[in-house]
């Protein structure tokens, strides 16, 4: 997580700036002629002044002004005015270079219903659907899966809101997949056992290596859809050494790819399942810091909702077939991530730096478990691709 901490007296109130604005012309048009002497008074809205003065001495000797009732009471027009600034969800905010959108706005928009806990905890239901959120984080579930955000929600006044690119690229892909998926009249699939040959990759305290595993796995899927009539290729089917931009060549005549890796890492205790995509343009992976300097678009980024739904539903499926631990949607600018042309994951399908996950890829029943997952999700993908993602 790389929830950082909101400094609040940045975010503009755009939409109650306006009526703030207009509050504040109002009493600003009926004082501007007849005063001199003007104090400043700040209002509660995004620190916006507005002018209010003393009794200007031509004034009293000249009689009344049309306006002076005006100027005494009109700040009182301002009161319904500022209320309405602190109470209403404004269409956007902007925090820095990044554009939010509030939860009740984005529930009103899908036609879901929000529920909040103690201005933390939200919740966006709607059937099938439940999306929890939380305030300073980037950590989402979606029907009960991790899916990471680009941007953590922010929480502003009694208002949490979500970056707009995620409610784009996350939520409305999952929500509106018509919008996002492209119907293919014939789908090849293309699965990519990573590593090979001279590329071993992560190796298990037993000596079982990634390549081989992934081999095994990656001819299983393919025989499997091969076989209820689905085209399908591998990018090796044997313990080829195979570079990224070999790899790429290969992704030209795909509608789909999907490469399967495992995991190490230095702590024993990492364990359970990831799926990744690629971020949206200028924006962060799971894992990389945020801030302005984000990379631009990719030839990937042109998936970026298909990307979505097809990581959203192969994560489900696995975790589903497993039992496995959840480590969640993430993001990261893989190599064939950033060049694929078509939609494309990459499924990280346990730790063999973790000895009983290990213990578990040396069964053939584990192994047919994993591989039922990720067939699942290339089909639950494919379906909604021929039913034009309705
Ligand atoms: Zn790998």
């Amino acid at each position: 997580m790389h929830a950082q901490p909101l400094n609040l007296a940045q975010i503009m109130l755009t939409n109650s700036k306006l009526q703030c604005q207009l509050a504040s012309s109002l009493a600003v048009r009926a004082c501007a002629q007849p005063r001199r002497h003007r104090s400043m008074i700040r209002t509660p809205c995004v620190g916006y002044r507005f002018v209010y003065g003393p009794r200007s001495p031509n004034v009293q000797a000249g009689g009344r002004s049309p306006f002076r009732g005006l100027c005494r009471w009109g700040w009182l027009l301002v009161i319904p005015l500022l209320a309405g600034c602190a109470g209403r969800a404004p269409r956007r905010l902007t925090v820095g270079a990044e554009d939010y959108r509030p939860l009740s706005r984005v529930a009103r928009a899908y036609g879901l219903t929000l529920t909040v806990e103690h201005h933390q905890h939200a919740r966006l239901t709607g059937t099938p659907w439940l999306f929890e959120l939380q305030a300073d984080s980037r950590r989402a579930r979606v029907n009960g899966v991790v899916v990471w955000l680009h941007q953590p929600v922010i929480q502003h006044r009694r208002h949490l809101a979500m970056a707009v690119v995620d409610v784009e690229t996350v939520l409305d892909p999952l929500l509106r997949p018509a919008r996002h998926l492209t119907a293919v009249e014939r789908p090849r699939v293309l699965i990519d056992p990573g590593h090979g040959g001279s590329d071993p990759g992560a190796r298990g305290a037993t000596g079982i290596t990634e390549k081989e595993l992934v081999l095994r796995l990656g001819r299983k899927v393919a025989n499997r859809l091969a076989a209820v009539g689905i085209e399908v290729a591998l990018t090796r089917d044997a313990d080829d050494t195979l570079s990224l931009a070999e790899r790429v060549e290969l992704t030209a005549t795909a509608d789909l790819l999907v490469s399967l890796h495992l995991n190490a890492a230095a702590n024993p205790a990492a364990q359970g399942i990831e799926t990744y995509l690629l971020p949206a343009a200028g924006q962060p992976g799971t894992a990389d810091p945020g801030g302005n300097d984000q990379p631009a678009a990719t030839a990937g980024n042109a998936f970026d909702g298909a990307n979505q739904v097809l990581g959203y539903l192969l994560q489900q499926a696995l975790l589903h077939a497993t039992g496995g631990e959840d480590r969640g949607l993430r993001r990261a600018r893989f190599f064939l991530l950033r060049t694929a042309p078509c939609p494309a994951v990459l499924v990280e399908a346990g730790f063999l730096s973790h000895a009983a996950e290990e213990q578990r890829w040396l069964d053939p029943i584990y192994r047919e478990q994993v591989a039922n997952g990720i067939v699942t999700g290339i089909r639950a993908y494919l379906a909604l691709t021929e039913k034009g993602g309705r």
